[in-house]
């Protein structure tokens, strides 16, 4: 017999709604401090465009690292395997912004969903785009299926102007050549990415082409090959949540992502999408009701990759 999700998402929903909401919603960026803490959203989407949401759902929220994974699939679709002479897979166990590895490890970062990472994807953006932020916003497009998409311009001056790490991280890694561009360049447009806005109904439906071997749904379009898109998920599975990855892995048991604005898109593969929002983050920096919600979610499905 199918599953019933709805009736699953409605209860684990209400039962999170219980619980005391723990966290803190992050201030290191300004504009992020101003929203409402309680906010709670959660959209399912399948391969067969069935969809279910609860709570918040259909609000925009500033997707913040999720974008990563969009990047990441823009710049390896089209530079091949030569991608991971510059950013390495491997888990860093550190926070997400942190610039320890960085000297041992001669400016390559440990994986492309760490601060240092993203910046090199950035980097790599502005080499093989004309104009990156307008070739980023259409492939996000695309895969979500929306005819437009936007970067949240207050929230992208608010973490420029408290950029104070990534400038760090940029100039560190550019004095070993791995950054090619002038940092504040790769800068403004890490910050731009981060700042854009998906609702988790449109998250859980841009994501299914990992969840669907590169493909979206529904169309002959292939965003990125059947092994590529093995690779994200590994990478999502053991890199997604900061330092935090591989307790995600143990108790939801699915590749996934999360974001400093409170959002967690997570995937099991061949099956569906399932996006969670809610701001406040725990001391890992990733959303408290979001990791519940999802930890309870594939316990009552009994269902996840392993
Ligand atoms: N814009 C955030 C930063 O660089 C992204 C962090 C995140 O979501 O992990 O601090």
């Amino acid at each position: 017999m199918k599953k019933d999700y709805s009736q699953i998402i409605s209860r684990v929903y209400a039962d999170i709604l219980t619980r005391e909401n723990c966290g803190k919603v992050p201030d290191y960026i300004p504009e992020l401090a101003c929203i409402g803490e309680n906010k709670f959203g959660v959209s399912f989407t399948d391969l067969s465009g069935f969809s279910y949401g609860a709570g918040d759902c259909s609000e925009k929220f500033s997707v913040q690292s999720i974008s990563k994974v969009f990047a990441l699939s823009f710049v390896y679709e089209k530079l091949g395997e030569e991608l991971w002479q510059r950013v390495d897979v491997e888990p860093s166990g550190t926070a997400f912004n942190s610039l320890v590895q960085l000297e041992a490890d001669h400016g390559i970062p440990r994986n492309p969903f760490i601060n240092a990472g993203a910046l090199v994807i950035c980097d790599i953006l502005l080499e093989i785009c004309k104009d990156p932020k307008q070739e980023m916003l259409a492939f996000i497009c695309a895969v979500a299926g929306e005819d437009s998409v936007f970067f949240n311009e207050k929230v992208a001056a608010s973490e420029m102007q408290n950029s104070y790490r990534n400038a760090a991280m940029t100039n560190y890694m550019k004095s070993f050549g791995n950054i090619k561009s002038q940092p504040d360049a790769v800068i403004d447009l890490y910050c731009h990415l981060c700042s854009i806005e998906l609702s988790c109904r449109q998250l859980s439906k841009s994501f299914l082409y990992l969840a669907n071997g590169g493909r979206i749904p529904g169309s002959e379009t292939h965003v990125i090959s059947i092994s590529k898109a093995k690779r994200i998920n590994a990478i999502l599975l053991t890199c997604g949540f900061y330092d935090e990855s591989g307790e995600f892995s143990f108790l939801v048991g699915l590749p996934g992502k999360s974001g400093v604005g409170g959002g967690i898109i997570a995937l099991y593969p061949e099956h569906y999408c399932i996006a969670v929002w809610s701001p406040k983050l725990n001391e890992k920096g990733n959303s408290y009701r979001g990791m519940k919600f999802l930890e309870e979610f594939t316990t009552q499905t009994a269902e996840s990759i392993f």
